[in-house]
């Protein structure tokens, strides 16, 4: 069975700093981590390699070649391969452009039996790049997916609703994404992350190593163009009351007083 894991690096904060010009995200001098969710897609296909016989775990990332910081640690936590998908004229994509890039790279991977994305990235916080390379491959896709059963050639995933759940079952091959529910993570061993920092090699793929219509990626090929990025502006300030317990309770319950609260 081969599973290909799809992950981004994203910076380490939730002050996602943009260019004001182009009104993009900013990577330069932010610490980055692999996206949370990822990491569960990740645990869960490392699950899978322990539980069956010849499975096989590509990891799969797009971006600057920083990112090969993120795949070394998932090679750490167990993958078994690890492709950076890293090119200029990648640089720019929307969402859609980037799941175009990515279900090519899935392509060219080829016989691949489940592809696991997180569901959302903390900083482009869409959560369209899943279901898109779904659509690009012409695939089932089961999103929200908080537990997860193979039985034969078939998957069966328990897909979180806001009040409750939804028991989804198809065939593979099938494109899942994991919510932080479905798993814990684990830890790199010390041997593992020795392995991949220092002995395991990435495949690097730039443009010409995938097949793609160069007029649909990047930003002049993308669908949509982000017109204007701000934070918004604070329209209220918190207040930190001070003192005992007991002086701060009564100047608390002034306060609701005058607020006419309660
Ligand atoms: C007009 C426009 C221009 C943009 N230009 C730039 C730019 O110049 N530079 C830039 O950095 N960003 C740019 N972006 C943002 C970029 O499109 C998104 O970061 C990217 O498409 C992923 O979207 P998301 O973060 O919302 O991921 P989500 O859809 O929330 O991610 C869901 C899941 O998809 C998978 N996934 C997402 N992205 C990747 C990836 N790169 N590699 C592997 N797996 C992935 C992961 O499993 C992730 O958990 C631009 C966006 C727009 C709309």
């Amino acid at each position: 069975m081969k599973i290909i894991v799809c992950m981004k690096q994203v910076p380490d904060t939730n002050e996602v700093k943009i260019d004001p010009v182009k009104g993009t995200l900013i990577r330069e001098g932010v610490p980055s981590i692999i996206n949370p969710d990822d990491k569960n897609a990740l645990e869960e296909a490392l699950r899978i390699k322990e539980k069956f016989e010849d499975v096989n775990v590509t990891v799969l990332s797009m971006g600057p070649p920083q990112a090969e910081n993120a795949l070394r640690e998932a090679l750490a936590m167990g993958a078994d391969e690890a492709i950076i998908l890293s090119d200029r004229q990648f640089g720019g994509s929307d969402t859609w452009g980037t799941s175009l890039i990515i279900a090519s790279a899935i392509n060219k991977i080829g016989n691949y039996d489940i592809v696991l994305c997180g569901r959302q990235a903390i900083d482009g916080d869409t959560a369209q790049v899943g279901p898109e390379i779904a659509e690009h491959l012409g695939l089932p896709q089961i999103t929200y997916v908080s537990e997860l059963q193979i039985k034969g050639n078939e998957i069966v995933a328990k897909r979180a609703m806001e009040d409750g759940y939804y028991v989804i079952k198809t065939k593979m091959p099938v494109v899942l994404t994991a919510i932080k529910e479905l798993n814990e993570p684990r830890y790199p061993s010390i041997k593992g992350i020795y392995n991949a920092f220092k002995e395991r090699v990435i495949t690097l793929w730039n443009i010409n190593d995938i097949e793609i219509d160069k007029n649909r990626i990047g930003l002049k090929g993308s669908p949509t163009n982000v017109k204007k990025s701000f934070t918004p502006e604070l329209k209220f300030k918190g207040e930190i009351i001070t003192g005992t317990v007991e002086e701060a309770s009564r100047k608390l319950a002034v306060k609701i007083k005058e607020k006419q609260v309660g």
